[in-house]
């Protein structure tokens, strides 16, 4: 059974109806991660990145603890935003609260850019960010990336006059890639500055590098660059929807006008500001990922005579490249097989790799053990 009904439920000439526009017309929706096999058998998910250690009691807590859903939420999540404004040191005038991140990166990219104009991120970049591209009738540029990371000097080379955002999720999903922060500032140098740069940082609490604030000091201090956080990943509160950008006023004015009036829910202001308040979760939740994440990528050099390769992510997953007998397509249904979903992307040039979102020490040891088992019979 389908989902949604299509054009061929349709009993009405094409021509008599509400004609789309044609850039509309164009898109192929978001295709997020699958939970259950080609059968219908239900797998574990380890294909959306979320956080197998589920969220901070203290959420849950606040989450039970909504009285009744029947008044509008608060439409400026005042006491979110003073909360992220405490954790963070940035001013709450700078913050604005998303239906998740992605409302915001969907601003961000209507508020600047249109038809004719030009989006740019890096080739292995965020699936949604062509998306958000044709929804404006903007045209999207891939630079070409650095072994499957993202290039400054590609990115900047590939700046035009028709350029009005720049792209960049850092870590990269679905590569895991990062750019360190000298990086990120010479991305930012090279571009005029009428040009906005958002940098998507859906993975900052995992990333290891002891001197990166995230992209932060540029949102605080240069009036082109967005930063954009949400609370779907390492705060394990995908369900809510709840995200949060900040960058200079004229930008956080922008999202404003646009974001949905009453975006982020009662419940979704209640769970996000509790756990902020329980960073030890966040704490925890970094520490599981950076050593299972090593022990996996451990695990995946091992099996570097059969072709396998996972690149060096900063991210709760690990994109593993296939180039041997084993190749992803059969890895995917082996994985399957165990009772794993995990990311395939042929459709975004990655036909030989497979995305691992780092699931629990038993659930990573057994995909290993999987992935040493088809390697084995391959040969
Ligand atoms: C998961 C993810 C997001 C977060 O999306 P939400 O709308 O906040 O759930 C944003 N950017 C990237 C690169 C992601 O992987």
């Amino acid at each position: 059974m389908r989902a949604f009904a299509t054009d061929e439920t349709s009993t009405m000439p094409p021509s008599s109806r509400p004609q789309m526009k044609p850039y509309i017309e164009a898109i192929h929706a978001y295709v997020p991660g699958k939970s259950a096999g080609d059968d219908g058998k239900p797998l574990v998910k380890l294909s959306a990145n979320e956080n197998p250690l589920g969220c901070s009691p203290k959420a849950m807590d606040a989450l039970a603890e909504v009285a009744s859903p029947a008044g509008y939420p608060d439409p400026d999540a005042t006491l979110l935003r003073e909360t992220i404004g405490k954790v963070h040191g940035i001013d709450p005038a700078r913050i604005v609260c998303g239906t998740g991140s992605g409302e915001l990166l969907n601003c961000a990219v209507q508020a600047f850019a249109g038809v004719g104009d030009e989006i740019l991120f890096s080739r292995f970049a965020f699936s949604l960010y062509p998306l958000l591209a044709q929804k404006v009738g903007a045209d999207h540029v891939l630079a070409e990336d650095h072994d499957y990371a993202a290039s400054v000097d590609a990115m900047l080379a590939s700046v035009t006059p028709r350029t009005k955002v720049v792209l960049l999720d850092n870590p990269n999903n679905p590569t895991g890639t990062f750019l360190p922060r000298a990086e990120v500032a010479r991305l930012h140098a090279g571009l005029a500055p009428d040009v906005l740069l958002v940098v998507d940082q859906a993975y900052a609490e995992y990333v290891d590098a002891a001197d990166d604030d995230g992209g932060l000091e540029l949102a605080a201090t240069q009036d082109n660059v967005l930063v954009t956080r949400t609370f779907s990943k390492a705060y394990g509160l995908a369900g809510e929807r709840i995200g949060w950008g900040t960058g200079a006023p004229h930008l956080v004015d922008a999202l404003n006008r646009l974001r949905g009036p009453f975006n982020v829910t009662t419940s979704g202001q209640r769970t996000a500001i509790a756990a902020l308040e329980d960073q030890s979760f966040v704490d925890s939740s970094r520490t599981h990922n950076a050593a299972a994440r090593a022990r996996f990528a451990t695990a995946i050099e091992a099996l570097g005579n059969h072709g396998l390769r996972a690149l060096p992510s900063e991210a709760n997953f690990l994109l593993v490249l296939f180039e041997g007998a084993l190749t992803a397509d059969a890895a995917l249904r082996g994985i399957a097989q165990a009772g794993y979903a995990v990311r395939h992307l042929p459709s975004q040039g990655l036909p030989h790799a497979l995305r691992i979102t780092i699931g629990t020490d038993r659930q990573m040891a057994e995909i290993a053990e999987t992935l040493r088992q088809l390697c084995e019979a391959a040969r």
